[in-house]
């Protein structure tokens, strides 16, 4: 998934950072309000980690409102993109104001990365309106929250970017995903993108799972046959 990180904790947005990429996810990092608030006006996310106590600008001092003005401005102008709020512990005004505010859930510092990574899956599930949390495709099953990959109920092993490639076109089968769409998946800001790192995780992909699982239409993407 591509995601937008906004914490203005140096210590903790780059170990989150890192773990999230460890996962397979494509993570975009600001600071302040108002870099998210560009970020999100600008850009597509499919989730944002939100920091609520930010500063307004580069420099300031951090303060709970700033946050929850970037969560009002996005569905103020209609954007559901999910948003899970991150507070500090004793913040309870703050977290019942996130929820009003449309986060889709939050968690409170300190948390254990097991735990974000859960809450992200249940958004994503809710998001999608999926009641089951497993993709599948023509004898392919992907389970997001085990990371499990099977074929004909055998186990399929992926690295995390070839399972982020795989699950990007197995929620959306038969719809056709451009190198660019795949490599937003994969890549954040300021990573130097392998030119044809789409095209290599494809190739492994068709090893893996066989050569006509992913197709390609020349020119336009990839994608995955949509069965009868
Ligand atoms: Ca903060």
């Amino acid at each position: 998934m591509r995601l937008l990180l906004v914490e203005d904790d140096r210590m903790i947005g780059d170990s989150l950072r890192q773990a999230l990429k460890l996962e397979g996810h494509a993570v975009d990092w600001v600071y302040d309000a108002a870099a998210a608030q560009a970020s999100l006006a600008s850009e597509r996310f499919d989730l944002v980690l939100l920091d609520l106590g930010l500063p307004e600008q580069a420099g300031g001092a951090a303060r709970p409102a700033a946050g929850l003005a970037v969560l009002q401005a996005l569905r103020g102008r209609g954007d559901a993109t999910p948003v899970i709020v991150l507070t500090a512990r004793d913040a309870l005004p703050d977290r019942v104001a996130g929820l009003d505010a449309g986060a889709d859930d939050y968690l409170v510092k300190p948390f254990e990365l097991d735990e974000l990574l859960a809450r992200m899956r249940s958004v994503m599930r809710r998001f999608g309106g999926r009641a089951s949390p497993v993709l599948e495709h023509a004898g392919v099953r992907l389970d997001p929250a085990t990371r499990e990959v099977t074929q004909d109920g055998a186990t399929v092993l992926l690295s995390a970017r070839e399972f982020a490639v795989l699950e990007a076109l197995m929620q959306r089968p038969g719809a056709v995903l451009s190198r660019a769409q795949l490599e937003d998946r994969l890549y954040g800001w300021g990573e130097a993108v392998e030119s044809n790192a789409v095209s290599v995780y494809v190739h492994q992909l068709r090893k893996k799972l066989g050569a006509e699982f992913i197709q390609s239409m020349r020119g336009v993407g990839y994608f995955l046959v949509r069965k009868p």
